[in-house]
């Protein structure tokens, strides 16, 4: 069925309003897009029209790679899906490391105390109520 150039304007203005409101996540300007994600590549903000959603271009913080995700997905798009798996393995094991190296500092300072005859229960008062310095030399 052929349509005029008029039945076609007629026909795009009735499935926008019967579309309107149908988007998927919230629809921001380029200005709170680049506030809140700066990650994002200013000026590639566009609309999909099959997926109902807002898409521009992130910029992985680790390599540089550009990707284009949809802005619902921003939130979890600082790096790129190879710098994600690195970074965080990073991250867990620096947690871990932390923890250990915590958990020795821990260890060696109630050995200098019980050393030094100040009982465990002295040292937790001492923290909460004075919060000053332990000497422990
Ligand atoms: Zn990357």
């Amino acid at each position: 069925m052929e349509m005029t150039q008029e039945q076609a304007k007629a026909r795009i203005a009735e499935l926008e309003k019967a579309l309107a409101g149908k988007t998927k996540g919230k629809r921001l300007s380029e200005d709170e897009l680049a506030a809140k994600y700066p990650h994002y590549k200013r000026g590639t903000l566009r609309w999909d029209e099959l997926a109902r959603k807002q898409k521009g271009i992130v910029i992985c913080a680790k390599c540089g790679k550009e990707a284009e995700r949809a802005t619902s997905d921003f939130f979890q798009s600082r790096y790129c899906p190879e710098c994600r798996k690195a970074v965080s393995k990073v991250t867990k094991a620096a947690t871990r490391k932390t923890v250990t190296e915590q958990a020795t500092e821990l260890a060696a300072l109630r050995a200098t105390l019980a050393k030094a005859g100040i009982s465990q229960v002295d040292v937790a008062a001492a923290t909460v109520e004075a919060k000053e310095p332990v000497e422990v030399a």
